[in-house]
């Protein structure tokens, strides 16, 4: 049986269902928990359906989390969105249930689910979701349909990266004719920003290392963040704009969290695969992008040190 087939049969077997995403939740994680939460009430008003995870106040547009007071979670289905590791799932865990369904656009890391329904060469988790709506023909509302377009753009980048394809365009086409949203106007919530973001944007630029083989990067400390009143999500808001500059291959933001006393590492790559690396350090992602959760600057020297060897050895086999 096709796969989404079986996933609508199991959720309508539940009355008390926990929709999960990763932590440092980003837009195609919030629209397609947002979006398939609503998808399920649509057709099941009387079912519990709960979105869980710690809030993101940029994105809180998507919509806000609901409480798990009383929930019998042995007696509940669990959907996990866009997280291939247990580690990175915020908010429940998997083994407090029923039955465990995931539903994910990652390369495979940790099996956890007893469905694991994933699509690697899908542009983003919330495609996955229309393509589910229209497998179970399940009406997509238009408030659905605006969550789950801004989670497409949000992981494709308005249809630039890898995985944008064919599909995703007839899907998201197919969306958009059959909901009639004012899909322009939503831009705005994704991309509206402070001049001090800009600026920022603007220091990153003008020191921005690059080493010998094509790894460009930049360590961007609390100290800085602080002097221009931006957050250590900041700069992995910008890490795909590097992506068409001639002398970079792979790219790495860092950025110091005091508060979780670690150092994110955002990466990208038009060259060589960059998520088995990370993944050494604390890490992981998609081939062409990945992150890291580093404990140290050393460490981060480390990081750029092994990247400029893969894209030295990349450059000798292209
Ligand atoms: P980001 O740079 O935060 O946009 O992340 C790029 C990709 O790497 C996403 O697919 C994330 O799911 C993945 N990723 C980011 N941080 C980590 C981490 N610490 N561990 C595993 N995967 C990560």
């Amino acid at each position: 049986m096709n796969l989404y087939k079986e996933i609508y049969k199991i959720i309508k077997k539940y009355d008390s269902i926990i929709i999960a995403r990763h932590i440092g939740a980003d837009p195609d994680a919030l629209g397609s928990q947002f979006g398939l939460r609503e998808l399920i009430l649509s057709s099941f008003p009387n079912k519990k359906v709960y979105a869980v995870g710690s809030q993101a106040s940029r994105f809180r547009f998507f919509g806000s989390n609901d409480k798990l007071d009383n929930v019998n979670f042995s007696k509940s289905l669990l959907i996990v969105l866009d997280t291939p590791d247990l580690k990175r799932i915020d908010g429940v865990n998997p083994n407090d249930f029923g039955y465990v369904i995931k539903i994910d656009h990652h390369p495979l890391v940790d099996k956890y689910a007893n469905i694991e329904c994933i699509k690697e060469d899908y542009s983003s988790t919330s495609q996955m979701i229309i393509e589910l709506s229209y497998v179970n023909k399940i009406t997509i509302s238009k408030e659905t349909a605006e969550r789950l377009y801004l989670g497409v753009v949000g992981d494709t980048d308005r249809f630039l990266h890898d995985y944008t394809s064919v599909k995703t365009f007839e899907l998201v086409t197919r969306m958009l004719k059959d909901t009639c949203i004012n899909f322009t106007s939503l831009y705005k919530n994704l991309y509206q920003r402070p001049l001090n973001e800009v600026r920022f944007e603007g220091y990153i630029y003008q020191n921005l290392n690059l080493t010998e083989n094509g790894v460009a990067y930049i360590k961007i400390t609390d100290k800085i963040m602080k002097e221009y009143g931006v957050d250590s999500a900041s700069a992995g808001n910008m890490i795909n704009d590097l992506k068409f500059v001639n002398e970079i291959i792979v790219w790495i933001f860092f950025s110091e969290d005091i508060k979780s006393n670690l150092i994110r590492a955002n990466i990208r790559s038009v060259g060589p695969y960059v998520n088995e690396v990370a993944s050494k350090y604390n890490g992981g992602g998609h081939i062409f992008a990945s992150g890291a959760r580093l404990k140290s600057w050393e460490d981060a020297d480390n990081l750029v040190r092994d990247y400029d060897t893969l894209v030295n050895e990349y450059k000798k086999l292209n």
